[in-house]
């Protein structure tokens, strides 16, 4: 599962302001989907209106088939994996913070999510392992390895669908390379949309929409969108 659509979706955050103004798109179980589009474009509330954060005035969005507003908020929380563009951790250890929200999680499960992550050979040079401390309290983490975490924290969960919102931005360059190689890797695993401000980021995409004045301007595969510039 884990197909998602929205059809014809208009939405502003006040009466008089329309920021998606009948965006349609469909991507596949198992697709990955990039959102391209300057800042300010809506491409964050499209996130925001998957999670119910907001509803939209019209149009609907469905994920495999069924419109969100019927789907509990728990289930719709269990479908849709976000990796934030700027990950605040706990002042707990390194485990708390993969297990962030699951108090049933196991060692096992978390070790996993870590190694999926790429964050195991890190953690295995730590004195205490997933009781590290980070933060104030302990370790203080660069940022690609507290992008790594946060990486680990929504493969825990095992969404169908993945949202990576500008999840390498905040990074160097070189960071941002590495953990774009393993963002990749996981993409190829689910239903994900990647949102990013630049073209040049989303080569790996299947397909990208480019959103322009709350519609989508233009849509294709990362060399059809280049040829058109
Ligand atoms: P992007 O992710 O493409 O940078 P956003 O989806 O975050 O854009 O924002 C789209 C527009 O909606 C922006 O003009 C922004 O100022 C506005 N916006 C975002 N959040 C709110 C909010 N909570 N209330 C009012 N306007 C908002
Ligand atoms: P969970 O603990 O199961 O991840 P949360 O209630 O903390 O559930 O939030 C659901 C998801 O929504 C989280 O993955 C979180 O990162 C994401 N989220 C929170 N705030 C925003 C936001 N403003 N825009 C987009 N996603 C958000």
């Amino acid at each position: 599962g884990g197909a998602v659509a929205f059809e014809d979706v208009v939405f502003g955050y006040e009466a008089d302001r329309t920021i998606l103004n009948g965006v349609s798109f469909a991507v596949g179980a198992g697709e990955t989907l990039a959102i391209v589009g300057p800042s300010g474009a809506g491409k964050s509330t499209i996130a925001r209106l998957l999670f119910r954060f907001y509803d939209p005035q019209g149009g609907r969005i469905l994920i495999d088939g069924q419109d969100i507003r019927a789907v509990t908020q728990q289930s719709l929380r269990a479908a849709i994996g976000i990796v934030p563009q700027d990950t605040v951790l706990f002042n707990d250890s390194i485990g708390y913070n993969i297990a962030y929200g699951r108090a049933d999680a196991r060692v096992e499960e978390i070790a996993e999510a870590a190694k999926g992550a790429a964050i195991d050979g890190f953690i295995a040079m730590l004195p205490q392992g997933y009781e590290t401390e980070v933060g104030e309290r302990g370790l203080k983490l660069s940022g690609g390895e507290k992008q790594r975490v946060a990486i680990a924290r929504t493969l825990l969960k095992n969404p169908p669908v993945l949202i990576l919102d500008e999840a390498t931005s905040a990074l160097d360059s070189r960071t941002e390379a590495a953990i774009q190689d393993t963002l990749e890797r996981i993409a190829e695993r689910r239903t994900t949309l990647v949102i990013a401000h630049r073209l040049s980021t989303v080569t790996s995409a299947d397909r990208i929409i480019v959103l322009d004045r709350g519609r989508v301007a233009e849509t294709g595969t990362h060399d059809q969108l280049l040829a058109m510039r």
